[in-house]
């Protein structure tokens, strides 16, 4: 259930009025649901309850140090796409023996770092890949544990932009080259063979791609066997959907069914790598009416956070729910909402029917994936404050940009 509910007329997170929040901590500012937070890890890590299993949250949907140090503390491991995000998880205090390492583009560096803090598997994307990195652990005298990205080649039915396991997909290799990588992996003395993944995109809202992919995926698991090439773990990667509007997202019980089903009594440990599920609905975008500007063809309300804090609507003409903090009993009208940006692309939501006025608070809903770890300081905006709200408790765990940050890296000419 959202912990994000009217009480008394106005919208609370938890125990926590958001009208209090944005006083204290001012506005845009993002507040996450500890107990939504930690009610989505155990519900998917509860749902393979009995087999061997691992979920790896993929941080790049939410990397902020607290939500990491929350979901390590729950035992989870972790899904990173960079030395930074491993970095990260190490600032965090999560151990990185429980991280995978997904990407298409992994420097030699990154490598390096990832070999020395001993992760559990690189989930290798291409044989170029495969010969540097396993030229860097020979460098280092190690041997790097390995887990193929194959491509099921298979629709995802999301958006093109986050639809990754088509053959048409930067990611990933073909499923008709990955036996003789697999080879190829086998008789390098610095690679070990550990698993193998798939990853066929993101808010997928059907159970149909992933049953074809992991179907797929099993086939060749069989075929690697009778070759001789045995793999401890099977990853079958992210992308379940959220409800941002009205998609009716896959329950993960029935994910999790279906998965066991095909499974049956195999032996490998299973990995996954949820982002989004895990925090996408566990987090709000807490914004003020700056401005109302009522015009003949469109009503416009500008607020004060933009496609810097939320980049989703502007990329991916994505909906999110807007709703009021303390809604007002006047008659609404059609409004959109868009923020201060120099950009016609920096809206949060268009058409949206509300009763509104300057000052108001609004929320903008399911903003915990892909808002922060996505903002940026586009127009020399410094990047918003996050709060975690646990119960009666409010802890801001990432304080507000200033504005001397912004350039503190930079140097003027000599
Ligand atoms: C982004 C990503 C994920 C997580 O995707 P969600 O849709 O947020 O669950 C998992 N694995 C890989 C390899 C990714 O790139």
């Amino acid at each position: 259930m959202s912990a994000f509910e009217y009480v008394d007329g106005e919208l609370c997170a938890e125990g926590v009025s958001l009208a209090e929040i944005a006083k204290r901590h001012g506005t845009p500012c993002y507040v996450y649901s500890r107990r939504m937070l930690a009610g989505a890890y155990r519900e998917f890590d509860g749902a393979f309850e009995g087999v061997p299993h691992l979920v790896c949250y993929a941080m790049k949907a939410n990397s902020s140090l607290a939500i990491v140090d929350l979901f390590a503390r729950l035992g989870s491991g972790f899904d990173i796409v960079s030395g930074g995000e491993l970095a990260r998880m190490v600032a965090a205090g999560a151990d990185p023996r429980k991280a995978v390492f997904s990407g298409v583009g992994k420097s030699d560096a990154e490598m390096e770092a990832a070999l020395a803090a001993g992760i559990l598997c690189f989930n290798v994307e291409s044989a170029s890949e495969l010969i540097h990195l396993a030229a860097v652990a020979r460098r280092m005298g190690v041997r790097a544990p390995v887990s193929f990205r194959v491509n099921p080649d298979v629709d995802p039915l999301t958006h093109p932009y986050v639809s990754t396991g088509l053959k048409e997909s930067k990611f990933g290799v073909a499923f008709a080259d990955a036996p003789a990588l697999y080879r190829r992996a086998a008789a390098m003395p610095s690679i070990s063979i550990r698993g193998i993944d798939m990853h066929i995109g993101s808010q997928i809202t059907e159970l149909g791609p992933y049953r074809e992919g992991a179907g797929k995926l099993l086939g060749l698991v069989d075929v690697l066997a009778a070759e001789g090439i045995v793999l401890s773990h099977i990853d079958f990667g992210g992308g379940l959907g959220i409800r941002y509007r009205d998609e009716s997202p896959v329950a993960v019980g029935d994910y999790a069914r279906m998965l066991r089903g095909l499974v049956g009594g195999r032996r490998e440990t299973l990995l996954f790598e949820p982002g989004r599920r895990l925090v996408g609905e566990a987090g709000v975008l807490l914004t003020r009416v700056r401005f109302v500007k009522p015009q003949a063809a469109r009503n416009f309300a500008v607020v004060d956070a933009a496609m810097n804090d939320l980049l989703r609507p502007s990329l991916y003409e994505a909906w999110h729910a807007i709703d009021p903090v303390r809604p007002r009993h006047i008659d609404p009208g059609l409004w959109d909402i868009v923020g201060p940006v120099c950009e016609s692309g920096d809206f949060l939501g268009h058409d949206r029917m509300l009763a509104l006025e300057e000052g108001d608070l609004l929320a903008v809903r399911a903003a915990g994936a892909y808002a922060m770890s996505m903002s940026s300081n586009y127009n020399a905006r410094p990047r918003a404050c996050e709060v975690l709200v646990d119960g009666e408790e409010a802890h801001l765990i990432r304080r507000r940009e200033t504005l001397a940050e912004l350039h503190a890296q930079e140097a003027r000419l000599p």
